[in-house]
């Protein structure tokens, strides 16, 4: 598996900046290093486990 690179955007409104991460940060926190806030870095992909949509009609 390829390193994989996870890009967060620095939550600072005055900062904006683009950090990327390597996924091992994935559930850690980093910090920006244009203004030093405490960023966490997400640990999914958009979809997150246990939550599970209800795509199956209910069978009468
Ligand atoms: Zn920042």
């Amino acid at each position: 598996m390829p390193p994989e690179t996870v890009r967060i955007l620095c939550p600072n409104l005055t900062c904006r900046k683009v950090l990327a991460v390597p996924g091992t940060a994935r559930g850690k926190t980093v910090r920006c290093r244009a203004c030093g806030t405490s960023i966490k870095v997400p640990t999914g992909r958009g979809h997150s486990p246990g939550h599970q949509p209800a795509d199956k009609p209910k069978d009468k």
